[in-house]
This record gives structure tokens, sequence and C-alpha cells, in this order.
């Protein structure tokens, strides 16, 4: 049974994504793939990242994103980038999760065999050790040859005014000064935007950006290509007459003769319901207005003159006349918001004319 909505995952998009931020960065990335890949889909995704030769390895929020990445088996290193409760230390150094660690209890309850990223609170307030305490850390997990990486988070490089990001920056380097060579991350997507190589470190990771959105005054910065389309079938088509309403509450009236065209995907898919009264669908390459609240699984859309019948695809987002930064903006929220919330319901397919994303992972030994 196929889904009524499905979110088209572009492999050329986010390989050429991959391919402009990493010669931006002077880096290799550090792929973050948390939320289900920003809501395009973890397995699609990793399959993708898996091939690409920029990509050193990927990241993930917690430890169920770990373990079911593990079991993906992409070949390539994955990082946990929040703390594990104790119980969890252990299971996920077996599955060789890298670990991030930011305190010297942390680091003295690392297996042998574990591998750590040391994390450093550069100004965030989030999660890491203080400058000041890192060091030893580091060197605790050196001592023990525990140290792989080292790591700082930006509260603020994708805001037009760098000075307190230029300021983590230089926090982060008394750092990795202080310790011997490995590893170093901090750029998110942003970051890489913003500054461009950060000298001496060797990793990156873009998330947002990956995807295909950049804040409105980095996007001359590198040309990104949004990876998704979100497109859905219509289920109804029927006439709505003039004095009739539409939708819950009856926010929208009929001033004329309407054929309205019933759409399945709504608010439980991800398409936020505060884009009621301003969101646009594209119906046969024409921008049309959603009518109406938008209701859990259907929205309805103004096909007025448009040939349009039960079973056709209406693009509700994609690269051309109708992005997921409209939607965002409609919904007075944020790309990533609007990516992240993209429903179990919906599937993932690739794009039609991929064929990496199509070719399965190596399987397990
Ligand atoms: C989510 C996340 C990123 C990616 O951030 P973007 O703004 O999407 O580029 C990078 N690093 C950490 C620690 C994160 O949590």
């Amino acid at each position: 049974m196929h889904s009524r909505a499905q979110a088209l995952i572009s492999e050329s998009a986010l390989a050429g994504n991959l391919t402009a931020l990493a010669r931006r960065a002077g880096a290799r990335l550090l792929l973050p793939v948390k939320a289900d890949a920003y809501g395009h889909g973890l397995e699609i995704v990793a399959r993708i990242a898996a091939r690409h030769p920029d990509v050193w390895g990927l990241a993930v929020a917690v430890p169920r994103e770990a373990a079911a990445l593990a079991q993906l088996n992409p070949g390539k290193p994955i990082l946990l980038l929040t703390p594990p409760m104790p119980e969890e230390v252990g299971p996920l150094a077996d599955l060789g999760v890298r670990l991030p660690v930011a305190s010297l209890a942390e680091a003295d309850a690392l297996p042998a065999h574990a591998r750590a990223h040391l994390k450093v609170d550069t100004g965030m307030n989030r999660l890491g050790a203080r400058p000041g305490e890192a060091v030893e850390i580091g060197l605790r997990l050196a001592g023990r040859g525990l140290l792989e990486g080292v790591y700082t988070h930006f509260a603020t490089a994708d805001e037009p005014d760098l000075s307190f990001a230029r300021e983590q920056l230089a926090r982060f380097r008394r750092v990795l000064a202080a310790l011997p060579p490995v590893l170093a991350h901090a750029a998110n997507g942003g970051g890489i935007l913003s500054f461009g190589v950060l000298p001496g470190l060797s990793l990156a990771r873009p998330g947002l950006a990956s995807y295909g959105f950049a804040p409105a005054h980095l996007r001359e910065a590198v040309p990104l290509t949004p990876v998704m389309t979100l497109r859905a079938r219509v289920t109804h088509v029927h006439p709505v007459h003039p004095g009739e309403s539409v939708s819950y509450g009856g926010l929208w009236r009929a001033g004329r003769e309407t054929t309205v065209a019933t759409v399945g995907v709504g608010y439980a898919d991800g398409y936020p319901r505060n884009a009621t009264g301003k969101a646009w669908v594209l119906v046969r390459g024409e921008r049309r207005p959603v009518l109406g609240r938008i209701c859990m699984d259907q929205m309805m859309v103004d096909v007025t003159g448009l040939d349009v019948r039960v079973g056709d695809w209406v693009e509700v987002w994609g690269r051309n006349e109708v992005t997921v930064t409209d939607v965002a903006g409609w919904a007075d929220t944020v790309e990533y918001e609007v990516l992240t919330g993209v429903g179990p319901r919906v599937e993932r397919l690739a794009e039609a004319g991929d064929t990496v994303s199509r070719t399965p992972l190596p399987s397990k030994g």
C-alpha cells in the first residue's frame, strides 16, 4: 500500500550540497542525521552518505538513533552528540559508536575499546566541559588511548554578527593547543557558510545546509539545493457553491463557484497547522491556495479551472515555487522544525533518476 504523501529525496541534490560544503569548509564532514536525517529518512540518507567521499562519518543525537544507524551498517564512524545514560555506554561502545565525554567521571567510566570525542562548552551552555576543565579530561582520555576527537558547538554562527562565534572559536583553539593532535570539529552549517576554512579543524558538521537550506544572508556563500520534495495525492474533487464554507470552523467561505480538491496530507504528516490561511501548494505547476483549516490528515485546495483528478499529485513543497522556507514562514517557524516534523506515515523515496540511493548498503558480515 502506498502513502498518500511521499517525500522524494534527491540524491544528486544531497551529494552536490555535501561536495560544496566540504569544499567551502576545507574539511571532511560529520553529517548530522539526527531526527531521521532532518526528516529525510535515515536509511536513504545513510546510503547516500556512505558512498560520498567527503563524508567522514555520521552524527546522531540519541542512543536509539545511534543503534538504528549502526544496524544499517553505513561503514563509516557514528558519533553520538548528547550524553548517554551510564547503562547505555557499554552497549554503544560495543556497537562502535563514538561517545561524547565532558567530565573526568565519564572519561574514567569508558571501557577500553571505546572511542571518545571530548565535548567543550565554549559558550552555548548546553553540553560539554568548560574550557578550564576540558584539557585535563582530554589528557586523561588520550592517556588511555581513547581520544579520537574534540569538538564544540556555535550558538550564533548563522547570524550576521559573528563576534560571539569568533570568541567561541578562540576558546576552542586554546583547548586544542594543549592537547595532542586529534580530529577537531566546530562548524555547523552556519559556521561553514560564515567562516569558510577554519585551519586546523579537520571535520565540520553541516546539518540543515546539507539538506539544502541557509539563512538569507548566507545564501550567496555556497549554492545549495533543497533535497526533499513533499507531494501528496488528490483524494476527492468537488464543487463548492458561493456562500458555503470549507473545513473546521468555517474559516474560508466561497465568494464564487469553486472547485476544491482534497489532498491527503495534514498536520499529522508534519504540515504545520499554523500555516492555515496563508499556505499555497503547486497544482499542475500552478500556485494554488489552501482553503480553510489544515486538518490532521488532509487539506483542501482551490483548483478552479484546472484539470485535476483523483490520484493526481500535488507538490506540497520542493525546489520550485513553494519551498520549505515558505512553509516555515507561513507557520512562523524555521525550516528545521518543518523538516523534522515530517511524520512516519510519509514514505521516503529516491527521486526518479537517482541510482546510488537505490543501491543497498553493504550487508553485515
Ligand atoms: C544539530 C547539530 C549540528 C548541525 O546544525 P545545523 O545548524 O543543522 O548545521 C551540528 N552540531 C551539533 C552538536 C548539533 O547538535
